[in-house]
């Protein structure tokens, strides 16, 4: 029989040609008396590595933990359009350039670092210079995580914005402790307290209310108030992070940008996490390989070797990876060859049977009352913050008894964005449009990672779904 039957018999509508769901391919999995195992890209990125003698988890595990040392928090410059990102970026690198002695331009290779003195030590910070969120999200989306610390730039003439928001979301959902940096003090009618008041209705409480998050006044105009900034990261950091890596192994790490360069090839500048990078490794980058030619820092000083939280710029790779890729170095290059081919061959593969399912909110239904999930993701955007006010505050007095948690990790005004399907993506939420549209981006988003969007122009329909998908009785729409 073909397949188009068995299915039909099953009750399944499908051509041939027709990429089905992961739930359909199991019960003809099953009808066909086969076991269907479904594995996620990372899954299969571990099995593929263990093929080749390489396991990642074991190693850690194997570890000791003498054979660690700590390691520099790596941070991200978060904020709303024009709050003074760039500027800052730029006042913290030009005070405090970590290598004095180089006499080389500085050189834009996505991150940089910065040697600053906490406690009669000389302490390391590592920057991404690449402001904004959308590149964080981007690489949580890919499942890297290239930040321990968030520093939040509220300009302090202009207090919280939508993006100021996104951002704290994004940062919060990832469990990265914020910074914030209240921005622009110089200016007449910067008002600090407020952007301090604003904020506490987002978790983020100062220290002078009784919380635990540190709000520094800077201007990154000036250029004052970087120093203090700086040592609120390092008192961040060591409140409540670990930060440690063992330098003693080959390396692993991540892309955080690359591009191809006329003359030099391929140019990859990735961020050590673990171990230490040496001129001449064989390494593989997502699904480029090759040999370190040269390694460069951030002011065109050529390196031998990098260690843990440091950025290089690499050159030698067959071809340019993209931002949040993993890379590692291999025994030989034959290992790194090997496994970028193998990678490229399954990412053909993917490509072809796009359209993977996330969480619908009848799945929720669905997988609620089989007691597998217990906590419910939302987005809410919608046309006006009153109406987005509103919904929220009547879903959170949905009594969902004990079993459920309904969490809101992002709300705002205005069109659904790439951004919101990405974030959706990434936390398997649900987005909830009220009185709104997505934007072409989001729209296609959205249907290539099969994220559950829903649009509502009263709010009692959006409740009602909510609700009952919260009792798992949600009659699936079709
Ligand atoms: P971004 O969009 O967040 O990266 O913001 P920029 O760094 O590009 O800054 C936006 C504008 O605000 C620029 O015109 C900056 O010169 C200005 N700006 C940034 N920081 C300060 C500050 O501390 N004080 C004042 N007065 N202006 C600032």
């Amino acid at each position: 029989t073909n397949l188009v039957t068995v299915l039909f018999h099953l009750g399944e509508m499908a051509t041939i040609t027709q990429s089905l769901d992961e739930d359909t391919f199991q019960v003809l999995g099953e009808e066909l008396g086969y076991k269907v195992q479904i594995v996620s890209p990372e899954d299969e990125d571990r099995e593929l590595l263990e093929s080749f003698d390489i396991d990642l988890e074991a190693e850690e595990e194997a570890e000791d933990a003498e054979d660690k040392q700590p390691r520099p928090p790596v941070v991200t410059v978060m904020g709303h359009v024009d709050h003074g990102k760039t500027k800052l970026l730029d006042a913290i690198r030009s005070a405090n350039v970590a290598s004095k002695e180089a006499g080389g331009i500085t050189q834009h290779i996505g991150a940089y670092q910065v040697a600053v003195e906490h406690d009669d030590e000389e302490r390391r910070i590592t920057f991404l210079d690449t402001p904004g969120h959308e590149a964080f999200t981007a690489m949580r989306a890919r499942g890297a995580k290239a930040t321990d610390v968030a520093i939040l730039v509220v300009a302090a003439d202009d207090g919280v914005m939508p993006q100021t928001i996104e951002a704290l979301n994004h940062a919060q959902a990832a469990d990265v402790p914020i910074v914030v940096a209240v921005n622009k003090v110089d200016k007449d009618g910067a008002n600090p307290a407020k952007v301090m008041q604003q904020l506490t209705e987002y978790n983020l409480v100062s220290e002078e209310y009784g919380g635990d998050t540190m709000f520094v006044p800077i201007s990154a105009l000036k250029g004052t108030g970087i120093e203090d900034l700086l040592e609120a990261v390092l008192l961040t950091t060591d409140a409540a992070l670990d930060l440690k890596a063992n330098p003693d192994k080959s390396a692993r790490g991540i892309a955080i940008e690359a591009k191809l360069d006329k003359g030099r090839g391929a140019v990859a500048s990735v961020l050590i996490e673990s171990g230490t990078l040496r001129q001449g490794d064989a390494i593989v980058c997502g699904t480029a390989f090759g040999r370190v030619r040269a390694m460069f820092d951030e002011n065109g000083e050529q390196l031998d070797e990098a260690g843990p939280s440091r950025p290089v710029q690499v050159l030698g790779l067959s071809s340019v990876p993209r931002a949040g890729d993993t890379f590692l170095s291999t025994d030989d290059d034959r290992t790194a060859r090997q496994i970028a081919e193998k990678r490229d061959a399954i990412e053909r593969n993917a490509a072809q049977a796009r359209g993977r399912k996330r969480i619908s909110l009848e799945d929720f239904a669905k997988a609620l009352e089989e007691g597998k999930v217990d906590m419910l993701n939302l987005i809410l955007k919608g046309d006006v913050s009153g109406a987005v006010e509103a919904l929220e505050d009547s879903l959170l007095k949905i009594d969902v008894g004990d079993e459920v948690d309904l969490r809101i990790i992002h709300r705002g005004v205005g069109a659904i964005t790439e951004n919101d399907i990405n974030l959706a993506t990434v936390d398997n939420a649900i987005v909830i449009g009220f009185n709104v549209r997505p934007e072409a981006k989001a729209r296609d988003a959205a249907e290539r990672e099969g994220v559950d969007v829903r649009y509502y122009s009263v709010i009692y329909d959006a409740i009602d779904d909510i609700e009952n998908s919260l009792k798992g009785m949600l009659k699936p729409t079709f």
